[in-house]
């Protein structure tokens, strides 16, 4: 069962389509988990419709009815083309993945080592703000205790992870900010997924974040 959703502001701002592109994707993802949210969508897709009908109307060029509806058939035809092609990595259960993150996925994923117990494959997603990558947590495993310089959208793919908070399963959506320090650890039970959004560097707390924390950095992408 999926306890953290995105906030009615980050729903809104989806769906008026302001929020920036990777946090977009990563709602996008946990909102093709999550009923509940996917039903709240649409009832704010419903309203900002309704708002536009009491818009003030627009003159518009003749054809643009026309070719608003070839740009839509060339997207149906690109979408089905990249569906039917998801690059398989060992690492991943592809096909469990949201849409949304299977039209991400490189040929080639590559998987760095962090820790012992944490390894991360950065995804390209064309954008400038936003680290997005997959972690993944080995069963058991504990990340080491960090707190954040900016906000950090983690949403799980597989497995499940806990931290002071609680505990995190599929379809989970989990925000921190600067000051939510967390350590989380993966159940023993299985590797624990996760896709995560960030804005900014961890920073690791204690001696060892004096140490390393000069080294860390994100590469958006
Ligand atoms: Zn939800």
């Amino acid at each position: 069962m999926i306890n953290h959703h995105p906030d009615a502001n980050m729903l809104v701002e989806y769906a008026s389509g302001s929020l920036p592109w990777a946090l977009s994707i990563s709602v996008s993802a946990h909102m093709q988990l999550c009923s509940q949210c996917r039903a709240k969508h649409q009832q704010l897709s419903m309203l900002g419709g309704a708002c536009l009908d009491d818009a003030p109307s627009e003159n518009v060029e003749e054809d643009s009815f026309a070719r608003l509806m070839g740009r839509i058939e060339s997207s149906k035809n690109t979408a089905q083309k990249s569906a039917v092609k998801v690059p398989q990595s060992k690492d991943l259960q592809t096909k469990q993945l949201p849409k949304v993150v299977q039209k991400l996925l490189p040929d080639n994923l590559q998987w760095r080592r962090v820790s012992s117990a944490l390894k991360m494959a950065r995804l390209t997603t064309g954008q400038e703000q936003y680290e997005v990558a997959f972690h993944k947590i080995s069963k058991g495993g504990k990340v080491v205790e960090h707190d954040h310089k900016g906000l950090e959208v983690t949403l799980v793919l597989e497995g499940s992870f806990s931290d002071d908070g609680g505990v995190y399963q599929r379809g989970d959506f989990i925000v921190r900010e600067p000051g939510q320090t967390h350590r989380p650890t993966a159940t023993l039970d299985q590797d624990c997924l996760c896709l995560s959004v960030c804005e900014a560097p961890v920073a690791v707390t204690g001696w060892l974040g004096k140490v390393i924390n000069p080294f860390l950095s994100i590469r958006p992408a």
